[in-house]
């Protein structure tokens, strides 16, 4: 099944992502739109998207990869080349050496990290500190960077103004799904706490978080208020390093009903799985959007959707549709693409979706299908 091309959704292997690339390549031309008139970088979020077979088509766009450690810098260089940023909230001794070989930007979390690994970065690759603006938007705890407690960058309380030997950039990323209003916040936070510095400073990275590619998101706002910072600070080169805006919106996971069975209501068991396939279904909690679905008995055949793991709490959520489903129906679940495909697991011994782009010239292609070896070599 592995590069073979196929016609249509019906002929993909199941479970399976498929990314579009005329969707994605709409979102890259719009982050381009940005990066040309505002006069800034663009970075991709590895963390939020890795579909590397794309990058050959996100890299006429994008300058580069953001990555969190080793092994996405790794494939940031491998796959994408251009500039690589890294940025962890704590690096080791024993990668560190291979992390600054490959990074042009190394962002550190804290005065200790930037004291233990200065020397041997210096002349090496840019350095930079994460900061922490306290500009705190974000309502979920598990995704606000500037929550109470917050491990991730230096507070202003904390910053070592006089231990800033060899560093040349300041990050922050304080955002999740944001519009401009929280950049504008974060900003001005960011500003009004560390804007003394700015002028001893290369470059700033306003992290990710910016949901540019969402239909509601004001990007003429965004332009406007970076050139405005570029006004303030002519000298600084301003990078972003969205994750979730490249991939917004750009495919969806096919999966097919294996059986339904009833307990006082009508539950489809599909197979894919919310724990193993889109746990930020159950984390963040959310419930993804099913083509040609309604809520729960808004249409006329409700059901109750389940993962085929053993866990009970393996459901994806009750739906409705026009027609009774049916043993070998296609589900197909909207917006699968950003932060879901690179968190998936092996549990349960479930196989792993296979990855299928469906192409601009309106085929699909399989780059990736998955058997019991993944499942094996993960563990011993
Ligand atoms: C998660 C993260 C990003 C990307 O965030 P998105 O919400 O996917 O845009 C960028 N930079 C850092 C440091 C991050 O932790």
């Amino acid at each position: 099944m592995e590069n073979k091309v196929l016609k249509s959704i019906e002929e993909l292997p199941s479970p399976a992502f498929v990314c579009e690339e005329r969707l994605l390549r709409k979102n890259l031309e719009l982050l381009k739109k940005v990066q040309d008139e505002a006069d800034v970088k663009i970075l991709l979020a590895l963390k939020g998207f890795a579909l590397w077979s794309t990058f050959d088509l996100c890299k006429e766009y994008l300058q580069g990869c953001c990555a969190s450690g080793l092994h996405e810098a790794i494939l940031a260089k491998e796959e994408f080349g251009r500039e690589v940023h890294t940025y962890s909230p704590a690096f080791k001794e024993e990668e560190i050496d291979e992390i600054i070989e490959i990074s042009n930007h190394l962002v550190f979390n804290s005065f200790n990290q930037l004291n233990q690994f200065r020397e041997k970065a210096l002349g090496k690759t840019s350095i930079g500190l994460r900061v922490n603006p306290e500009y705190s938007s974000v309502e979920v705890d598990l995704y606000n960077p500037c929550g109470v407690y917050s491990r991730l960058g230096i507070t202003k309380e904390k910053f070592q103004a006089d231990n800033l030997e060899g560093v040349e950039g300041l990050h922050f990323h304080a955002l999740c799904e944001q519009n401009v209003d929280a950049l504008e916040g974060a900003l001005s936070n960011f500003e009004e706490k560390f804007g003394a510095f700015l002028p001893q400073m290369k470059w700033v990275n306003f992290g990710g978080g910016h949901h540019i590619t969402r239909k509601d998101y004001d990007v003429e706002g965004l332009i406007r208020l970076l050139k405005e910072f570029k006004k303030r600070y002519p000298h600084l080169e301003v990078y972003l390093e969205p994750g979730e805006a490249v991939g917004w919106q750009t495919g969806y996971l096919v999966a097919t009903v294996l059986d339904i069975v009833e307990n006082q209501m009508s539950i489809a068991i599909l197979d894919t799985s919310a724990e193993a396939h889109m746990p930020d279904t159950l984390a963040m909690p959310y419930r993804p959007d099913i083509r040609d679905s309604g809520k729960e008995n808004e249409k006329k055949h409700t059901y109750r959707l389940g993962g085929n793991t053993c866990l009970a709490g393996d459901i994806i959520g009750d739906y409705s549709f026009d027609k009774a489903l049916k043993v070998g129906d296609k589900i197909i679940l909207e917006d699968m693409i950003h932060y879901t495909m690179v968190k998936t697991t092996t549990f349960n011994g479930i196989k792993l979706p296979s990855i299928v782009i469906k192409k601009e010239e309106e085929c699909y292609q399989v780059v990736k299908v998955f058997g019991y070896n993944q499942y094996k070599t993960r563990l011993s």
